[in-house]
Protein backbone atom coordinates (compact mmCIF):
# COMPACT_ATOMS: atom_id res chain seq x y z
CA UNK A 1 0.00 0.00 0.00
CA UNK A 2 1.16 3.26 -0.85
CA UNK A 3 3.90 2.81 -2.70
CA UNK A 4 6.02 5.43 -4.48
CA UNK A 5 7.50 6.44 -7.89
CA UNK A 6 8.38 9.54 -9.51
CA UNK A 7 6.46 10.92 -12.44
CA UNK A 8 10.11 10.76 -15.09
CA UNK A 9 12.39 12.91 -15.43
CA UNK A 10 15.10 13.88 -12.75
CA UNK A 11 18.21 16.51 -13.26
CA UNK A 12 20.82 15.91 -15.08
CA UNK A 13 24.03 15.88 -13.31
CA UNK A 14 26.19 18.89 -14.25
CA UNK A 15 29.10 16.54 -15.99
CA UNK A 16 26.35 15.53 -18.26
CA UNK A 17 24.71 18.44 -19.18
CA UNK A 18 23.95 21.92 -18.41
CA UNK A 19 22.32 22.00 -15.08
CA UNK A 20 18.78 23.66 -14.27
CA UNK A 21 17.89 23.76 -17.85
CA UNK A 22 15.76 22.23 -20.13
CA UNK A 23 17.00 21.27 -23.60
CA UNK A 24 20.56 21.46 -22.21
CA UNK A 25 22.88 20.53 -24.71
CA UNK A 26 25.18 17.66 -23.52
CA UNK A 27 28.69 17.91 -22.42
CA UNK A 28 30.20 14.79 -23.76
CA UNK A 29 30.07 13.25 -26.90
CA UNK A 30 30.72 9.99 -28.35
CA UNK A 31 31.50 7.76 -26.45
CA UNK A 32 32.36 9.49 -23.29
CA UNK A 33 28.63 10.73 -23.54
CA UNK A 34 27.24 6.87 -23.83
CA UNK A 35 29.05 5.95 -20.54
CA UNK A 36 27.92 8.99 -19.36
CA UNK A 37 24.28 8.75 -19.48
CA UNK A 38 24.04 5.19 -18.11
CA UNK A 39 26.75 6.35 -15.43
CA UNK A 40 24.30 9.43 -14.70
CA UNK A 41 21.34 6.73 -14.88
CA UNK A 42 23.01 4.48 -12.45
CA UNK A 43 23.80 7.53 -10.20
CA UNK A 44 19.73 8.33 -10.07
CA UNK A 45 19.09 4.47 -9.72
CA UNK A 46 20.64 4.58 -6.69
CA UNK A 47 19.62 8.21 -5.54
CA UNK A 48 15.96 6.71 -5.80
CA UNK A 49 16.27 3.53 -3.94
CA UNK A 50 18.41 4.89 -0.96
CA UNK A 51 15.60 7.44 -0.72
CA UNK A 52 12.54 4.40 -0.62
CA UNK A 53 11.38 5.08 -3.78
CA UNK A 54 9.48 1.52 -5.00
CA UNK A 55 9.17 1.94 -8.45
CA UNK A 56 12.44 3.74 -10.12
CA UNK A 57 13.25 4.74 -13.64
CA UNK A 58 16.10 6.68 -15.74
CA UNK A 59 15.33 9.65 -14.46
CA UNK A 60 15.28 10.75 -18.54
CA UNK A 61 18.71 10.71 -18.19
CA UNK A 62 19.36 9.45 -21.97
CA UNK A 63 17.11 11.65 -23.58
CA UNK A 64 17.77 15.73 -23.85
CA UNK A 65 13.80 16.06 -23.98
CA UNK A 66 11.09 14.25 -23.23
CA UNK A 67 9.39 14.14 -26.64
CA UNK A 68 12.26 14.66 -29.39
CA UNK A 69 13.94 11.62 -27.45
CA UNK A 70 11.47 9.34 -28.95
CA UNK A 71 11.04 10.82 -32.00
CA UNK A 72 15.10 11.46 -33.00
CA UNK A 73 15.00 7.96 -34.25
CA UNK A 74 11.83 7.78 -36.17
CA UNK A 75 11.92 8.04 -39.81
CA UNK A 76 9.61 10.20 -42.13
CA UNK A 77 10.65 13.58 -39.76
CA UNK A 78 12.28 16.37 -41.16
CA UNK A 79 14.42 17.97 -38.81
CA UNK A 80 15.88 20.48 -41.17
CA UNK A 81 12.36 21.54 -42.34
CA UNK A 82 11.33 23.66 -38.83
CA UNK A 83 7.76 24.98 -38.38
CA UNK A 84 6.89 27.31 -35.98
CA UNK A 85 3.65 26.31 -34.34
CA UNK A 86 1.89 27.82 -30.98
CA UNK A 87 1.55 24.45 -29.04
CA UNK A 88 -0.57 23.34 -26.13
CA UNK A 89 -3.36 25.64 -27.39
CA UNK A 90 -0.75 28.77 -28.41
CA UNK A 91 0.30 28.43 -24.67
CA UNK A 92 3.96 29.18 -26.36
CA UNK A 93 5.63 28.90 -29.50
CA UNK A 94 8.41 26.93 -30.71
CA UNK A 95 9.81 25.38 -33.52
CA UNK A 96 9.21 22.13 -34.49
CA UNK A 97 10.17 19.65 -36.79
CA UNK A 98 8.01 18.18 -39.66
CA UNK A 99 6.43 15.10 -40.54
CA UNK A 100 6.97 14.93 -44.53
CA UNK A 101 6.30 11.23 -45.22
CA UNK A 102 5.05 7.65 -43.33
CA UNK A 103 6.34 7.32 -40.04
CA UNK A 104 8.43 4.30 -39.43
CA UNK A 105 10.49 3.27 -36.26
CA UNK A 106 13.70 0.98 -37.79
CA UNK A 107 15.11 -0.10 -34.43
CA UNK A 108 13.49 0.16 -30.75
CA UNK A 109 14.90 3.69 -29.52
CA UNK A 110 15.00 3.12 -25.05
CA UNK A 111 15.19 -0.72 -25.37
CA UNK A 112 19.17 -0.26 -24.67
CA UNK A 113 18.18 2.04 -22.02
CA UNK A 114 15.64 -0.06 -20.20
CA UNK A 115 17.37 -3.32 -20.43
CA UNK A 116 20.33 -1.40 -19.14
CA UNK A 117 18.44 -0.10 -16.23
CA UNK A 118 16.71 -3.53 -15.24
CA UNK A 119 20.27 -5.04 -15.36
CA UNK A 120 21.25 -2.54 -12.02
CA UNK A 121 18.19 -2.58 -9.85
CA UNK A 122 15.70 -5.15 -8.54
CA UNK A 123 13.47 -2.53 -7.64
CA UNK A 124 10.00 -2.01 -9.89
CA UNK A 125 11.39 -0.49 -13.27
CA UNK A 126 9.01 2.41 -15.04
CA UNK A 127 10.01 3.85 -17.89
CA UNK A 128 8.01 7.19 -19.58
CA UNK A 129 7.43 7.66 -23.26
CA UNK A 130 5.55 11.01 -24.60
CA UNK A 131 2.01 10.29 -25.83
CA UNK A 132 0.40 10.22 -29.51
CA UNK A 133 -1.53 13.74 -28.52
CA UNK A 134 1.16 15.45 -27.10
CA UNK A 135 3.47 14.44 -29.67
CA UNK A 136 1.48 15.17 -31.92
CA UNK A 137 1.38 18.83 -30.59
CA UNK A 138 4.82 19.27 -30.79
CA UNK A 139 5.61 18.18 -34.14
CA UNK A 140 4.00 19.03 -37.81
CA UNK A 141 2.11 17.49 -39.98
CA UNK A 142 2.85 18.19 -43.69
CA UNK A 143 2.07 14.34 -44.41
CA UNK A 144 -1.64 12.60 -42.93
CA UNK A 145 -3.53 16.09 -43.13
CA UNK A 146 -5.09 15.20 -39.96
CA UNK A 147 -3.92 15.01 -36.79
CA UNK A 148 -5.83 11.73 -35.44
CA UNK A 149 -4.69 10.08 -38.04
CA UNK A 150 -1.12 11.26 -37.51
CA UNK A 151 -1.97 9.62 -33.49
CA UNK A 152 -2.50 6.75 -34.59
CA UNK A 153 0.37 6.43 -36.82
CA UNK A 154 2.22 7.23 -33.83
CA UNK A 155 0.00 4.97 -31.59
CA UNK A 156 1.23 2.17 -33.54
CA UNK A 157 5.12 3.26 -33.31
CA UNK A 158 4.82 3.40 -29.57
CA UNK A 159 3.18 -0.13 -29.46
CA UNK A 160 6.48 -1.75 -30.88
CA UNK A 161 8.34 0.55 -28.61
CA UNK A 162 6.12 -0.26 -25.50
CA UNK A 163 6.10 -4.05 -26.43
CA UNK A 164 9.79 -4.18 -26.62
CA UNK A 165 10.44 -1.99 -23.16
CA UNK A 166 8.13 -4.41 -21.54
CA UNK A 167 10.43 -7.71 -22.78
CA UNK A 168 13.14 -5.58 -21.15
CA UNK A 169 11.43 -6.27 -17.98
CA UNK A 170 9.65 -2.64 -17.42
CA UNK A 171 6.99 -2.76 -14.82
CA UNK A 172 5.32 -0.27 -15.93
CA UNK A 173 5.39 2.11 -18.94
CA UNK A 174 3.83 5.58 -18.94
CA UNK A 175 2.65 7.64 -21.59
CA UNK A 176 3.10 11.73 -20.57
CA UNK A 177 0.07 13.32 -21.84
CA UNK A 178 0.30 17.03 -20.82
CA UNK A 179 -1.61 17.84 -23.91
CA UNK A 180 -4.77 16.58 -22.44
CA UNK A 181 -5.97 19.77 -20.66
CA UNK A 182 -5.62 21.89 -23.45
CA UNK A 183 -7.62 19.59 -25.72
CA UNK A 184 -10.46 18.11 -23.42
CA UNK A 185 -12.83 17.61 -26.47
CA UNK A 186 -9.88 15.59 -28.62
CA UNK A 187 -9.44 13.37 -25.66
CA UNK A 188 -12.40 12.14 -25.95
CA UNK A 189 -12.94 11.84 -29.58
CA UNK A 190 -9.57 10.06 -30.26
CA UNK A 191 -6.90 10.20 -27.26
CA UNK A 192 -7.87 7.82 -25.49
CA UNK A 193 -8.13 5.55 -28.60
CA UNK A 194 -4.74 6.60 -29.87
CA UNK A 195 -3.61 5.36 -25.97
CA UNK A 196 -5.47 2.39 -26.06
CA UNK A 197 -3.91 1.84 -29.51
CA UNK A 198 -0.36 2.16 -27.47
CA UNK A 199 -1.06 -0.06 -25.08
CA UNK A 200 -2.89 -2.71 -26.81
CA UNK A 201 -1.54 -6.25 -25.97
CA UNK A 202 0.82 -5.03 -23.04
CA UNK A 203 0.85 -7.37 -20.06
CA UNK A 204 2.60 -4.62 -17.60
CA UNK A 205 1.22 -1.61 -16.31
CA UNK A 206 0.41 1.19 -18.83
CA UNK A 207 0.12 4.73 -17.02
CA UNK A 208 -0.94 8.30 -18.22
CA UNK A 209 0.61 11.04 -17.26
CA UNK A 210 -1.69 14.17 -17.36
CA UNK A 211 -0.50 17.77 -16.55
CA UNK A 212 -0.34 21.25 -16.08
CA UNK A 213 3.45 21.06 -17.17
CA UNK A 214 7.16 21.62 -15.40
CA UNK A 215 7.63 24.55 -13.39
CA UNK A 216 8.84 26.70 -16.21
CA UNK A 217 7.40 30.56 -16.09
CA UNK A 218 5.15 29.78 -19.67
CA UNK A 219 3.42 26.97 -17.46
CA UNK A 220 3.25 29.27 -14.48
CA UNK A 221 1.61 32.13 -16.53
CA UNK A 222 -0.99 29.77 -17.86
CA UNK A 223 -1.77 28.44 -14.23
CA UNK A 224 -2.24 31.55 -12.68
CA UNK A 225 -4.70 32.33 -15.60
CA UNK A 226 -7.02 29.70 -14.79
CA UNK A 227 -8.94 30.82 -11.89
CA UNK A 228 -9.07 29.37 -8.84
CA UNK A 229 -10.33 26.43 -9.42
CA UNK A 230 -8.71 24.22 -12.43
CA UNK A 231 -11.96 21.66 -13.38
CA UNK A 232 -10.25 20.85 -16.88
CA UNK A 233 -10.15 17.33 -16.09
CA UNK A 234 -13.87 17.07 -15.42
CA UNK A 235 -14.32 16.65 -18.62
CA UNK A 236 -12.08 14.16 -19.49
CA UNK A 237 -11.54 11.44 -15.72
CA UNK A 238 -15.28 9.60 -17.08
CA UNK A 239 -13.41 8.73 -20.63
CA UNK A 240 -10.00 7.99 -18.82
CA UNK A 241 -11.77 5.56 -16.16
CA UNK A 242 -13.58 3.97 -18.86
CA UNK A 243 -10.00 3.75 -20.85
CA UNK A 244 -7.89 0.45 -20.58
CA UNK A 245 -5.06 2.54 -18.91
CA UNK A 246 -4.58 0.77 -15.74
CA UNK A 247 -3.10 4.75 -13.44
CA UNK A 248 -3.49 7.83 -13.55
CA UNK A 249 -0.58 10.59 -12.76
CA UNK A 250 -1.67 14.13 -11.68
CA UNK A 251 -0.44 17.14 -10.06
CA UNK A 252 -2.26 17.47 -6.42
CA UNK A 253 0.32 19.14 -4.47
CA UNK A 254 -0.20 22.97 -4.47
CA UNK A 255 -2.67 22.21 -7.29
CA UNK A 256 -6.01 23.92 -7.82
CA UNK A 257 -7.31 20.90 -9.13
CA UNK A 258 -10.15 20.14 -6.81
CA UNK A 259 -8.93 17.12 -5.69
CA UNK A 260 -12.49 15.84 -5.57
CA UNK A 261 -12.55 15.39 -8.85
CA UNK A 262 -10.21 11.71 -8.08
CA UNK A 263 -13.56 10.64 -6.84
CA UNK A 264 -14.41 10.30 -10.87
CA UNK A 265 -10.79 8.10 -11.17
CA UNK A 266 -12.62 5.18 -8.99
CA UNK A 267 -11.76 2.24 -10.88
CA UNK A 268 -8.24 3.42 -11.55
CA UNK A 269 -4.61 3.56 -9.29
CA UNK A 270 -3.98 7.26 -9.06
CA UNK A 271 0.12 8.53 -9.56
CA UNK A 272 -0.85 11.51 -6.16
CA UNK A 273 1.58 13.92 -6.66
CA UNK A 274 2.64 15.07 -3.45
CA UNK A 275 5.95 17.09 -4.10
CA UNK A 276 5.17 20.45 -5.95
CA UNK A 277 8.04 20.46 -9.15
CA UNK A 278 7.98 24.65 -9.67
CA UNK A 279 9.58 25.73 -6.31
CA UNK A 280 12.64 24.87 -4.74
CA UNK A 281 11.07 24.88 -1.52
CA UNK A 282 11.89 20.93 -0.04
CA UNK A 283 8.55 19.37 1.35
CA UNK A 284 8.76 17.83 4.65
CA UNK A 285 7.17 14.33 5.35
CA UNK A 286 5.13 15.62 6.94
CA UNK A 287 3.48 17.64 4.21
CA UNK A 288 3.81 14.56 1.84
CA UNK A 289 2.06 12.87 4.30
CA UNK A 290 -0.77 15.78 4.51
CA UNK A 291 -1.14 15.66 0.88
CA UNK A 292 -1.64 12.13 0.51
CA UNK A 293 -3.73 12.20 3.43
CA UNK A 294 -5.90 14.65 1.61
CA UNK A 295 -6.33 12.73 -1.60
CA UNK A 296 -7.50 9.98 0.74
CA UNK A 297 -10.67 11.52 1.11
CA UNK A 298 -11.39 11.00 -2.59
CA UNK A 299 -9.03 7.33 -3.30
CA UNK A 300 -9.31 4.44 -0.99
CA UNK A 301 -5.12 4.29 -0.22
CA UNK A 302 -4.95 0.68 -2.10
CA UNK A 303 -5.17 2.80 -4.80
CA UNK A 304 -2.82 5.74 -4.01
CA UNK A 305 0.65 5.36 -5.06
CA UNK A 306 2.77 8.84 -3.91
CA UNK A 307 4.42 10.59 -6.84
CA UNK A 308 5.97 13.67 -7.62
CA UNK A 309 3.41 16.46 -9.44
CA UNK A 310 5.60 15.88 -12.96
CA UNK A 311 9.19 15.46 -13.76
CA UNK A 312 11.79 17.22 -11.98
CA UNK A 313 14.46 18.05 -14.88
CA UNK A 314 14.41 21.95 -13.98
CA UNK A 315 15.39 21.34 -10.81
CA UNK A 316 18.65 21.64 -9.39
CA UNK A 317 20.27 18.35 -7.94
CA UNK A 318 20.22 19.13 -4.49
CA UNK A 319 16.84 19.94 -4.75
CA UNK A 320 15.29 17.36 -6.53
CA UNK A 321 17.42 15.01 -4.44
CA UNK A 322 15.89 16.14 -1.15
CA UNK A 323 12.22 15.87 -2.82
CA UNK A 324 12.98 12.48 -3.17
CA UNK A 325 14.07 11.74 0.29
CA UNK A 326 10.92 13.87 0.92
CA UNK A 327 8.76 11.60 -0.86
CA UNK A 328 9.63 8.30 0.29
CA UNK A 329 9.96 9.88 4.26
CA UNK A 330 6.37 10.88 4.25
CA UNK A 331 4.93 7.61 2.30
CA UNK A 332 6.59 5.99 5.05
CA UNK A 333 5.25 7.76 8.00
CA UNK A 334 1.60 7.56 6.64
CA UNK A 335 2.04 4.10 5.85
CA UNK A 336 2.86 3.56 9.53
CA UNK A 337 -0.16 5.32 11.01
CA UNK A 338 -2.44 3.32 8.82
ZN1 LIG B 1 4.18 16.62 -16.07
Amino acid sequence: MLKTTTAGSLPKPAWLAEPEALWAPWRLEGDDLVRGKQDAALVWLKLQEDAGIDIVGDGEQFRRHFVHGFLETIEGIDWQKMTKMGIRDNRYEADVPTVTSELRRPTSVHGAEAAFCRGHTSHGLKFTLPGPMTICDTIADGHYGSRPKMAMAFADLLNAEAKELESQGVDVIQFDEPAFNAFMADVKEWGVEALHRAIDGLKCKTAVHICYGYGIKANIDWKNSLGAEWRQYEEIFPALNDSRIDQVSLECAHSRVPLSLLGLLKDKEVLVGAIDVATDQIETPEEVAANLRAAMEFVDPERIVACTNCGMAPLSRTVAEGKLKALGAGAALLRKEL
